[in-house]
């Protein structure tokens, strides 16, 4: 899949939208969920061009996946999430195409937590 640079993500890194920024490093920028699913829903992507996990874990260089990787982490110890934060604990999830209803194709990753999450994915 082509990366569509007019994706509302690539908008947001451009400072084109405005968003609420909880944390950045070299290769991500977190920020807040416009329609949060629980007390805490934050929305870390990298600053790259990617669509999607596909496209990151083919495509990314080792500091990028390295420094993303460190982004979440950051990010569910500053929520206050992280056990090692004194938190309950949190959910990452990430869509990856149609199935999974990706609506952004800006690779991200939700880090989700604040209440309990209750099964991971409701059956059929
Ligand atoms: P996806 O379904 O692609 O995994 O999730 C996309 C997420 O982006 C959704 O949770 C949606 O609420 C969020 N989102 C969509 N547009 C915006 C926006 O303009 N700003 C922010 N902060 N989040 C957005």
């Amino acid at each position: 899949m082509t990366y569509d640079s007019d994706n509302i993500f690539a908008k947001i890194l451009r400072g084109e939208i405005p968003s609420k920024k909880i944390f950045e490093n070299e290769v991500a920028l977190a920020f807040h969920d416009i329609n949060p699913m629980a007390p805490v829903h934050v929305l870390v992507i990298p600053k790259g061009a990617y669509v999607s996990h596909d496209d990151f874990s083919a495509n990314a260089s080792q500091n990028e996946k390295s420094g993303f990787t460190e982004a979440v982490g950051e990010v569910a110890k500053i929520t206050g999430l992280a056990q090692s934060a004194g938190g309950q604990g949190y959910r990452l999830i990430t869509n990856s195409g149609p199935e999974a209803n990706q609506e952004v194709p800006h690779y991200h990753v939700h880090v989700i937590g604040g209440r309990n999450l209750g099964v991971m994915v409701g059956k059929i």
